[in-house]
């Protein structure tokens, strides 16, 4: 019989994160699936208003030295929930932090470790599912070793609505060495701008039309640049970018500021998932549309009829000139 537990740090507000509670439904279906108990594990600087987002037995281990990402506390910790669970499959959301420490964390309990999940089923076993290549091969996952770590992708499962959980402390043995590295900051390509945000409901991607010369034979950087971040403050969605546009930046031309590599989706960028997708000054070629794989929504705004994206890529095409129509939607959002 499988034993499974959830593990996961909580956030700076004390709380759990979206990518933490769908994780939490996904330990919750494969606990069901396989007829198995489910225990929580939770740890950060706090963990009573993450308490109140779960359901059940919950470990916790809580504390200023849990406050931020350390490898050696982390490690410490997770051991410390593991061997209070006792648990045989712990799924963990994959955050950036859970990534730091999670293959150490296997490897010191004698354990296997699978990233990047996206699903699962149960025939006779857990059965995981990933995708590799870009995206384009899925494979299905099995193991007899035991414990089994899973981390999980978030944007596939919906978040977990608990009823608050019981809490049960669980004491770990932190000495001076494993406190030796303190977090002095946080070190992030200059976006100048939050842009990326991969809990949006819609993706906006920004091609290198915007930074092309107009029907006055001008372009019109700066006003592209007010118009798209007016969108995103307004919208709340996430920003993408086609490769044409973040690579001008290393040719030395006129772009926008806020854009780097991170934003770039396609073939050797990213490939999102939300659920609606409004492209706009992107040709939609092949290697920028592969990077939309899990958008299923699709709209374009282009002034080019014979686009990529007419060629079967996308649901509506507005042949359209993207600076008007992105003027009228920021005023129509703003009332
Ligand atoms: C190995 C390889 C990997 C690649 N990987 C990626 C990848 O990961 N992601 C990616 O994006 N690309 C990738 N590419 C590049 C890809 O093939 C295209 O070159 C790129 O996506 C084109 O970017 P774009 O559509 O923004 O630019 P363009 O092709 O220059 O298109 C600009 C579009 O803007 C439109 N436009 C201009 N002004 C307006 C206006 N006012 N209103 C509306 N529309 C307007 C034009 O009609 C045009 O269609 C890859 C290529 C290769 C060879």
């Amino acid at each position: 019989m499988e034993k499974i537990l959830f593990l996961s740090h909580t956030e700076e507000n004390g709380l759990l994160s979206s990518h933490a509670l769908e994780a939490l439904t996904a330990a919750c279906q494969i606990a069901e699936g396989l007829n198995s108990e489910l225990t929580i594990g939770l740890f950060g600087g706090s963990t009573k208003k993450a308490v109140d987002q779960v359901t059940g037995k919950t470990l916790v281990v809580e504390g200023e030295p849990f406050t931020s990402s350390r490898y050696a506390t982390d490690a410490a910790v997770g051991e410390a929930i593991y061997k209070a669970a006792g648990a045989t499959v712990v799924v963990v959301p994959g955050t950036a932090r859970n990534m730091r420490f999670l293959s150490g964390l296997a490897s010191r309990c004698n354990g296997k470790v699978d990233t990047h999940i996206t699903g699962f089923t149960v025939d006779g076993g857990l059965i995981l599912h990933r995708w590799f290549y870009r995206q384009r091969m899925r494979a299905e996952v099995t193991r007899s070793d035991r414990p089994w770590f899973i981390a999980v992708d978030s944007g596939v499962f919906e978040p977990f609505v608990g009823t608050g959980g019981n809490a049960e402390p669980v004491s770990v043995s932190i000495d001076d060495a494993l406190l030796r590295t303190t977090v002095n900051g946080v070190k992030a390509p200059e976006t100048g701008e939050q842009t990326i945000r991969p809990d949006a409901e819609t993706l906006f991607v920004a091609g290198a039309g915007w930074t092309k010369k107009q029907a006055d034979g001008q372009p019109h950087t700066d006003e592209a640049a007010e118009l798209i971040l007016d969108f995103m403050k307004k919208s709340g969605a996430s920003l993408g970018s086609s490769k044409s546009l973040v690579d001008l930046k290393g040719e030395g031309q006129s772009v926008l500021p806020f854009m780097t590599h991170l934003n770039q989706v396609g073939q050797t960028g990213s490939t999102p998932r939300h659920q609606k997708g409004l492209a706009t000054c992107c040709h939609g070629e092949e290697p920028h549309v592969v990077g939309w794989r899990f958008v299923n929504e699709r709209r374009v705004i282009n002034l080019d009829p014979n686009c990529g994206w007419a060629q079967g890529k996308a649901d509506v095409l507005y042949v359209a000139d993207a600076f008007a129509v992105m003027s009228e939607v920021n005023k129509m959002i703003s009332d």
